[in-house]
């Protein structure tokens, strides 16, 4: 079996302890790995002055594919999102979030299976701010105002939104291509048209037009207010929803709550040239250092991981052994438990522990047959 060189980044926060506990359970599935660890963020700073050191970046180029643990954005300070960043340098273009019910998590159903193609690089995310009052907010106000004979509040902050044809053109592509791959029949378009007829309604004609070159595969739209509603009441009719960035990250959190918590959401930044898997949450730095939180979404992402690296029977494995320690309850931590002050959960460590124990038993029965 081939090595598979990958970067880890452990992160900040509860980062290192649930990188840690994801990278025993990938190496538990019999897959060799040659890990690069890298340090981003807080880490970072002292010895590189930057949370996003040039080696991080070349690493990741290097290897194409990486691991990582959430990192802190720090409130006021000068330093944009990492995250963000990283996404822009590498030009992480999709970030696919799977929402899928596993047997015995608090779903609000057991029977949810979509999965959120958001667009990572453009739209409100794209960093273009202009503080109120500054010289270059103030010019900006009074062009627009001129071009648009709209008055904006002198006092305003103003945040651009660019939604281009290139960029739309390849997030739906991309969903299109995921869906045939994935075996997925359907793909939405979510999407705010009707008021952002210039951006939105772009990204809208765009999806319309590469419809039409994915006959194969069934289309259809939602404006995004009503896309929410819809999941909460019928999820069964969604397979695939491709989303601008904004609507993408806030339909993932809502996704995360449909299948008990952020701490069993996944994700996987994905690129021409590489691809960066990691969880939808944060850093939870109030929790760091206390082997507490739930692994599972960084040992989730590890599996698309190894989907990626077409390692599809340790990919398929290791899924199910976390389903079923999932499904028999017994070594999980206090977000799947029905009281967050349950006494019998266990910590991160021992979630792995026990999902390594479940890897093992492998084919032979165990109490977790309904775990799908
Ligand atoms: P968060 O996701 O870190 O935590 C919110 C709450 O969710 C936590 O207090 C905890 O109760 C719960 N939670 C999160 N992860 C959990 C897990 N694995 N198991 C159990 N419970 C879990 O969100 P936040 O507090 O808004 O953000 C903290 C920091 O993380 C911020 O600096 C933010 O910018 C950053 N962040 C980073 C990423 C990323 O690295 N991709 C994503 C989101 C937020």
């Amino acid at each position: 079996m081939a090595e598979h060189a990958v970067t880890l980044i452990p992160g900040d926060g509860v980062g290192p302890e649930i990188c840690e506990a994801s990278r025993r359970v990938l190496e538990a599935t019999g897959v060799e790995f040659q890990w690069d660890v890298q340090n981003a963020g807080e880490a970072a700073i002292p010895e590189f002055g930057t949370p996003l050191p040039d080696q991080v970046l070349d690493s990741i180029r290097r290897n194409k594919v990486a691991l990582k643990g959430p990192i802190t954005t720090p409130v006021g300070s000068g330093f944009r999102s990492v995250n963000v960043a990283l996404r822009q340098a590498l030009d992480l273009y999709a970030l696919v979030r799977p929402v899928k019910a596993y047997k015995g998590a608090r779903n609000l159903r057991d029977d949810l299976d979509f999965i959120i193609v958001r667009e990572n690089t453009e739209d409100i995310y794209a960093g273009l701010e202009f503080e109120k009052g500054t010289p270059e907010a103030d010019h900006l106000i009074e062009e627009i105002s001129g071009l648009l004979k709209k008055k904006i509040r002198p006092d305003s902050g103003l945040s651009i939104k660019p939604i281009s044809v290139s960029g739309s053109e390849r997030i739906v592509q991309f969903a299109f291509d995921y869906a045939r791959r994935n075996n997925r029949r359907k793909v939405t378009a979510v999407h705010k048209a009707n008021i952002m007829k210039h951006t939105d309604g772009l990204f809208l004609a765009v999806a319309r037009l590469v419809a039409e070159r994915n006959k194969d595969i069934e289309f259809e739209d939602r404006i995004v207010d009503n896309m929410c509603m819809q999941l909460v009441l019928r999820p069964k009719e969604y397979d695939i929803l491709c989303c601008p960035n904004l609507y993408g990250d806030i339909i993932s959190d809502l996704g995360a709550g449909m299948i008990g918590g952020l701490g069993l959401a996944p994700g996987a930044n994905i690129g021409t040239n590489g691809a960066v898997f990691e969880a939808t949450h944060g850093s939870a730095p109030k929790y760091a250092g206390q082997n507490k939180v739930n692994p599972m979404a960084v040992m989730l992402s590890g599996v698309m991981m190894l989907r990626y690296l077409e390692e599809t029977t340790a990919a398929d494995a290791l899924e199910k052994a976390i389903a079923n320690v999932i499904a028999l309850g017994e070594n999980v931590t206090y977000d799947l438990k029905e009281r967050r002050d349950d006494p019998s959960a266990v910590g991160t460590s021992q979630v792995a522990d026990a999902v390594i124990a479940q890897l093992k038993a492998g084919e032979r029965p165990s109490r977790a047959t309904t775990a799908r």
